[in-house]
């Protein structure tokens, strides 16, 4: 079965982080009065309003904030993938981010474990963060 693959729409304030994930390496927006990683990509700083900022490569390193255990497939498209497990992982550098838990469907989660990014390259255009345990 092909594997179901939904492109995201990449706008003026997404488009370096997408582009970081083609690279390998990611980057977030970093702003240039507070000094704070914001995420998801925005034209301003969430904390102080700043606009602007710097694209900034991060570690990809983080820990487990929480998880989710996918057995039913919402969408049947879906269905030759679970389970599979979604994390949001709260990364070194502060915010937090939603990916997929590769190869870790037997393991026991806890909050707190550390886990590092890793890049799945789903096609020639798109990237995805995905993360394993650390
Ligand atoms: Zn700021």
């Amino acid at each position: 079965m092909e594997r179901y693959i939904v492109h995201p729409e990449a706008d003026q304030d997404s488009m370096p982080y997408w582009q970081s994930l083609r690279e390998h390496k990611a980057k977030l927006q970093k702003c240039g009065k507070c000094g704070r990683f914001r995420f998801p990509p925005s034209p301003s700083c969430y904390y102080c309003g700043t606009f602007g900022g710097n694209w900034e490569p991060i570690s990809g390193k983080g820990v487990i904030y929480t998880w989710s255990v996918i057995h039913h497939p919402v969408d049947k498209r879906l269905s030759g993938e679970v389970p599979f497990t979604i994390v949001m992982v709260e990364l070194e550098e502060g915010p937090r981010i939603a990916g997929r838990l590769i190869n870790a469907n037997k393991a026991k989660l806890k909050a707190g474990m550390p886990v590092r990014a890793r890049y799945d390259d789903m096609d020639k255009d798109l990237t995805l963060l995905n993360f394993e345990l650390a």
